[in-house]
């Protein structure tokens, strides 16, 4: 069914390299020389090329994997080996550090794309792009950025582990604890629901040095997978099967007082900071999500004859599929949006979390509508149309609650009117 090519076909990092995105974003996309304002969905040359060899990659590759993969509960090591190969997982890396050295919007793009056939590898590559390399890129030392980020480009996977058992939305009354012995700390505790813990070799472990200091003694440490990391637990989840969710506990983990990112007490502003960024990552996993379950549905729709005619046809379900399609479009523009306000260093916090809402929502509605337009083959594992359903309902959970995202806004309107 898919044309055989080689990875080396359908590679990104060639023209990545050549013409780094973000370079011909900031200056050609958004505001022109002449004034003239680009609609937000203008993608340059560069972004279109990388948008077309993501879709490649992800259909060719990954669509034949993805029921297996959630059948299993299990990525699939191969995908991951082609991540890499593609140059998605270091995509705003500087190419000094084996990134492909591309922009913000760039990571948007890609994560959309994985999206729309697997929402399971798009968040393998978001959570390893937006919160690790960006943490690693932003705020470690020139020694931890030699260290650590050409092995997150090559070939280590990344994990973010921030939440506990007990703390979730409220992240920062975190437990685990970080002690300084020598030139070390001994960390101990425990994470819940860390992404891509199974398969990583790199961790960012929030723990709080001194606990008198509040959310200001949590500070941000780099660790390896070598130095003790133990998985307690992985979850079995309702979607996203395939990327791996699991309980680490730290039993007095070692790691070197020079692996700190950012520095002592700056880890809550570390993850604020790349939750932020995070949340547009997750808003562009769920319209990819709402686009994939909508471009599998809807050509059903013209085929299924019903009463004589297709049933894509009648009126009530031309008017359902044109909101869903109007819904798409509109989540599609707020996380753009929040994308390019970023890129360009306006303030993104209010729009990240309005994308991140709308399109969590957008994703659930527009997944469970397709399952209905498909009637009862849509309910069936077969076309893989309920499985988008089944990976919605995290975009309302992850980096921060729906209710979280509300209360985010809520702040910037009261902040504004009163
Ligand atoms: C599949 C999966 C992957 C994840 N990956 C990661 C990861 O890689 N790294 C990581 O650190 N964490 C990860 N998480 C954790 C995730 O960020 C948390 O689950 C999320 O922040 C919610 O926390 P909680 O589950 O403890 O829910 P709770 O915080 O207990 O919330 C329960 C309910 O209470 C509501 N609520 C809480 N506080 C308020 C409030 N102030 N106002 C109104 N309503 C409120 C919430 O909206 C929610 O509806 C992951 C979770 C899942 C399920």
């Amino acid at each position: 069914m898919f044309r055989a090519i080689s990875r080396s076909q359908i590679s990104l990092r060639p023209f990545i390299r050549r013409a780094p995105a973000c370079r011909a974003f900031s200056s050609s996309h958004v505001s022109r020389s002449d004034g003239i304002l680009n609609s937000l969905d203008t993608l340059t040359e560069e972004e279109q090329l990388l948008q077309e060899s993501v879709r490649r990659f992800a259909n060719e590759v990954v669509a034949p994997k993805v029921r297996e993969m959630d059948e299993n509960e299990m990525m699939d090591p191969e995908i991951i080996k082609g991540l890499y190969e593609q140059g998605l997982m270091g995509i705003e890396t500087p190419a000094d550090y084996g990134g492909a050295e591309s922009s913000f919007t760039a990571a948007i793009i890609a994560i959309e794309e994985l999206a729309k056939v697997d929402p399971s590898v798009s968040v393998l590559c978001d959570v390893h792009n937006t919160l690790v390399n960006t943490i690693f890129r932003k705020h470690g030392t020139k020694e931890q950025q030699e260290k650590f980020l050409p092995l997150l480009s090559e070939s280590k996977l990344g994990s973010f582990c921030l939440s506990e058992p007990a703390s979730g939305s409220d992240a920062f009354a975190l437990k685990t604890r970080a002690e300084k012995i020598g030139d070390d700390y001994i960390i101990n505790g425990s994470k819940m629901w860390i992404t891509n813990s199974y398969e990583a070799e790199i961790f960012l472990i929030f723990a709080n040095v001194d606990p008198s200091k509040g959310y200001k003694g949590i500070t941000c440490f780099a660790a390896t997978r070598d130095m003790g990391i133990q998985i307690a637990k992985k979850e079995q989840k309702l979607g996203i099967r395939a990327s791996s969710t699991c309980t680490l506990n730290f039993d007095d983990l070692k790691v070197p007082a020079a692996n700190i990112i950012g520095g002592v007490g700056q880890g809550y502003k570390i993850a604020i900071e790349c939750l932020n960024e995070g949340r547009i990552g997750i808003a562009a996993q769920m319209i990819g999500l709402a686009q994939g379950a909508f471009d599998k549905a809807v050509p059903y729709t013209y085929q299924r004859v019903q009463f004589g005619q297709p049933v894509g046809h009648f009126q009530g379900m031309q008017f359902q599929i044109a909101d869903a399609a109007t819904d798409i479009a509109a989540a599609r523009l707020l996380t753009y949006n929040a994308a390019r306000r970023k890129e360009e260093g306006k303030s993104f916090t209010k729009e990240a979390a309005m994308a991140k809402l709308v399109a969590s929502r957008v994703a659930q509605s527009v997944s469970g509508a397709a399952i209905e337009w498909a009637g009862g083959v849509g309910f069936t594992r077969e076309t893989g149309i309920e499985k988008y359903w089944r990976d919605s309902k995290i975009g309302a959970i992850y980096e921060g609650t729906s209710n979280i995202q509300l209360q985010t806004i809520a702040k910037f309107i009261q902040k504004e009117y009163s």
